[in-house]
């Protein structure tokens, strides 16, 4: 088959799987090679929380949210903070092309493949509290009924269809380590046999190399992820803007989430733009269950916690949970800890907290409309509860001097002063109950839960944290958190890779996040959130749909 194969997909994640099934779709051959076993299909998507972009839906409209694309496009631009350098040319397009696609045909598209929305809308990244700026306006992170593991069925089910149908063949444990150029042009892949792996999906695996392959095919499309797993690529393409690069931090997503293929692409002529663009997170704990190295787990938090930096400062406006993770980053970085806490209660602990992951969501990954009931019921959802009894990041006590004492027990150091802390709660505290008052935080979540979905199940009625009927309280230690890569390999909208002059890389196509999800950068400096798995499908979808309609 390796002379006939059409096209070679570099990854076996949700671009891949996506450029893998539009080529099929139109009858074009493909090999698969993914240097994990085949446990690992779909890749980081299968982890995925599900959270899908979507613009004017009707799940919106229903829950009375006005939403245009003129609207979501002025947010994307205020958020992605684009300037006139030419690394920002392709994500601008990119991103004009992929809001369009969010208004439009995305959530049809993926209707048609099988997959569903649930009926609630969260508001992710509510923004910087500028009317221009990085935010969100209204609502518009979307659900997927299933999570992560639906959205990798949808399309995996189709791609192995057409492996049955001798269309598509996988080679699993194979890592490409070169692309093989000719006279510019990209016509296969050279890289090793890596030992067997009878590891779990997740878990790091062997990189002993048993033997060495090369492949032919007339494009390549690389689809490798981002840099996220590998610690010391992401220090050493730190934002300098954000200030130093944390000493400690977790890892977000597995270790084959590993980089290797931009300096592969690299080699072979492609442009490589916007490296020091990441999306990381502030709310990460230690995973009590661990599957990957340094695994961590973003809270995905509501915004009630009061949020105090390492010494017991609370943040200043708007670094309010869930506002802005950029923002946030910065502000804690510049305190000179790596770690910051949420202080909370019982009550915002049960309403507030949910979990990154389509492990941390077993009603919503198992569609299971009974467990999803508990939510409304009250009481933590169980992985919540599990992290409470058992994370190592979670304390819960009746007092506010004990919580304090454990505190600074846990990170072995007296960063923090009773008082300080005391009189933090005590200030905000005072501004519970009545129509007065300057808390801005306060203010942000009375106007939270005038959207209903926020009401019902994700924002508590304020309340004095010291207040008993609402207690034991809480403090939850957070650690910065590696997640996406927002820069990657510079490709035009047809997912074609570009060299650093400005043309095509003949036969190199890229998508998803090794592409910073479309042109090196879609999401420009930050994101809207739930953009990343629809920038695979949106990348996948043009590198499969151009290679279908241009390979001899
Ligand atoms: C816990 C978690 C929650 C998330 N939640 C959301 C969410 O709710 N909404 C959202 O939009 N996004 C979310 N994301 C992000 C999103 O899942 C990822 O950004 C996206 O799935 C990346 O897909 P990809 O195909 O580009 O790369 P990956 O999924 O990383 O797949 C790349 C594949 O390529 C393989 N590979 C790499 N190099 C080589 C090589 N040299 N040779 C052969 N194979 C190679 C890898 O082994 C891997 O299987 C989440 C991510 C995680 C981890």
């Amino acid at each position: 088959m390796t002379a006939q194969t059409d096209v070679i997909v570099v990854g076996a994640g949700l671009a891949g799987l996506v450029a893998t099934y539009e080529l099929t779709r139109a009858g074009r051959s493909v090999l698969v090679l993914e240097q994990e076993n085949a446990d690992n299909l779909g890749g980081q998507a299968h982890w995925s929380l599900g959270g899908i972009f979507l613009v004017n839906s009707p799940e919106q409209r229903r829950l009375g949210v006005r939403d245009s694309a003129e609207l979501a496009l002025r947010d994307w631009m205020g958020s992605a903070a684009f300037g006139d350098s030419a690394s920002d040319r392709w994500p601008r397009r990119w991103a004009e092309a992929y809001v369009s696609f969010a208004a439009g045909e995305k959530r049809e598209y993926l209707r048609g493949l099988g997959m569903r929305f649930m009926p609630f809308v969260g508001w992710a990244e509510r923004g910087d509290g500028t009317a221009g700026g990085h935010g969100n306006s209204v609502p518009r992170f979307h659900f997927g009924w299933g999570t992560g593991p639906e959205i990798v069925r949808v399309f995996a089910e189709r791609v192995r269809r057409a492996e049955r149908e001798g269309l598509v063949r996988f080679e699993y444990r194979r890592r490409v380590d070169e692309l093989l150029v000719d006279r510019g042009a990209v016509h296969g892949v050279r890289g090793s046999v890596l030992e067997p792996s009878a590891e779990p999906r997740g878990v790091a695996s062997s990189r002993r190399v048993v033997g060495e392959f090369e492949h032919h095919a007339q494009a390549v499309v690389v689809a490798s992820g981002g840099i996220g797993g590998d610690q010391e690529l992401v220090r050493r393409n730190w934002p300098r803007r954000l200030g130093r690069a944390p000493e400690h931090m977790l890892t977000g997503v597995p270790a084959h989430v590993d980089g290797r293929m931009l300096e592969i692409g690299e080699r072979a002529g492609a442009s490589v733009i916007n490296r020091d663009r990441m999306w990381h997170y502030t709310e990460g704990v230690g995973n009590w269950d661990p599957v990957w190295p340094d695994h961590g787990i973003r809270i995905l938090p509501g915004p009630s916690s009061l949020w105090l930096d390492a010494c017991g400062n609370r943040l200043p406006p708007p670094y309010f949970p869930g506002f802005d993770t950029m923002g946030t980053l910065r502000h804690l970085l510049a305190t000179g800890h790596d770690h910051s806490w949420f202080l909370l209660d019982r009550s915002i602990l049960e309403k507030e907290f949910a979990l990154s992951g389509s492990e941390q969501n077993p009603d919503l990954t198992d569609k299971s409309p009974r467990k999803l009931l508990s939510r409304v019921r009250g009481g933590a959802p169980g992985p919540v509860e599990a992290f409470r009894r058992r994370g190592v990041d979670f304390l819960v006590r009746d007092t506010l001097r004990d919580l304090v004492t454990a505190m600074n027990e846990l990170t072995g150091r007296r960063l923090l002063d009773y008082q300080r802390v005391r009189d933090e709660v005590l200030a905000r505290d005072a501004g519970v109950g009545g129509m007065a008052g300057k808390d801005m935080q306060l203010t942000a979540i009375r106007a939270a839960r005038g959207f209903v979905s926020d009401r019902l199940i994700r924002v508590t009625p304020p309340h004095r944290l010291l207040d008993p009927r609402h207690g034991p309280l809480v403090a939850v230690r957070l650690r910065v958190l590696t997640r996406k890569t927002l820069g990657g390999m510079e490709t035009n909208l047809d997912s074609q890779v570009l060299r650093p002059d400005g043309g095509v890389v003949d036969g190199l196509y890229a998508a998803g996040e090794v592409a910073g999800f479309g042109g090196g950068g879609v999401h420009g400096h930050n994101a809207l959130e739930g953009t990343f798995l629809g920038g695979c499908v949106f990348s996948g979808r043009n590198a499969g749909r151009a290679l279908a309609r241009d390979l001899g």
